[in-house]
């Protein structure tokens, strides 16, 4: 089967050099392999994200030397517009009785979480599972709009990484019950992107180890949907001198500065280097990377980067 891998920006911001890395570690599993690239936009927030930040990511991709065969600024590749998919997901799952409201407030909801996972985040300990129908209405009559939850099942889930290996998860310990859709109507990017990369024939997903935590229960959401899961290479996020990942607020790595001060070929250069595909720092364009990429050759613990 062809590969077909996505890059999945979520437009909140200018894109930095970590968002840069995945993009064209993505771009170089696919065209290393005669597949096909897709970019689809995770723009479900509208309080965080625009179209106009959408038009500068595909921008600045092009800008590096980037290309992509499907998608990109398109409703149709565009999370925003495909709320009826979404909807069509959420109704499977009902169906199936593994939805219920959760009309938790978010302070109530950090005090309702199990301890902290060794990533930090919290799980949901599913008190609002446990209301009878009398409880849901009291609370509905007194103005609760409730967000929704999905009911996960006594398992383990182990996610065989391109990149990383196995990684396992015990879904009630350290997942659990987690938002689908949010009070406010907004839809969950757990539910979208699995939606999203099976409708769209995703079958290789390359994206930062932040998301690792998060891949159990994606691979989980696809076999209950009836997907097929994608095979997952997740890529260790850059991070700063002192060991903190990079993030939109380090400004002088977004790309409004990289472009202001280096080539696309410099860029370029300087992440082949940290990712391993170059023994020196030169500068390099894309597309000469294509014959030379490997996982092999990918680190998979943090990588230090600064200016380059
Ligand atoms: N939209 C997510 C992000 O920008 C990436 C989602 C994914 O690759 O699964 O962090």
């Amino acid at each position: 089967m062809a590969v077909k891998g996505r890059f999945a920006p979520t437009p909140s911001g200018r894109m930095h050099l970590g968002n840069l890395l995945s993009a064209l570690l993505a771009w170089l599993d696919v065209r290393s392999q005669g597949g096909v690239m897709a970019l689809r936009m995770e723009d479900l927030d509208p309080q965080r994200t625009s179209l106009e930040r959408a038009d500068q990511i595909a921008d600045d991709l092009r800008w590096l030397g980037l290309d992509w065969d499907e998608g990109g600024v398109e409703p149709a590749w565009c999370q925003s517009s495909r709320g009826a998919y979404y909807q069509a997901a959420f109704e499977k799952l009902q169906d199936m009785g593994l939805v219920y409201p959760c009309y938790c407030s978010r302070a109530e909801r950090l005090a309702a979480n199990a301890p902290h996972r060794a990533d930090g985040s919290m799980v949901y300990d599913g008190r609002c599972a446990r209301l009878t129908l009398e409880e849901r209405a009291d609370l509905e009559r007194s103005g609760r709009r409730p967000a929704w939850r999905v009911r996960v099942p006594e398992e383990w889930v182990t996610v065989m990484d391109g990149h990383l290996g196995p990684y396992t998860q015990y879904l009630p310990r350290d997942c659990g019950d987690f938002i689908l859709r949010r009070s406010d109507g907004v839809w969950a990017y757990q539910l979208a992107v699995v939606v999203d990369d099976a409708l769209m024939g995703v079958n290789h997903v390359v994206r930062g180890d932040d998301l690792l935590p998060s891949a159990p229960r994606q691979v989980w959401l696809h076999r209950v949907l009836g997907y097929q899961p994608p095979q997952f290479f997740h890529l260790p996020l850059l991070v700063d001198g002192q060991g903190r990942r990079l993030s939109k607020r380090d400004r002088d790595l977004d790309l409004s500065a990289l472009r202001a001060q280096y080539s696309p070929r410099e860029v370029t250069g300087y992440l082949a280097w940290l990712a391993g595909l170059n023994p020196e720092r030169k500068s390099v364009e894309p597309a000469q990377l294509i014959s030379r990429f490997s996982w092999a050759k990918v680190p998979k613990t943090e990588i230090v980067a600064g200016v380059p």
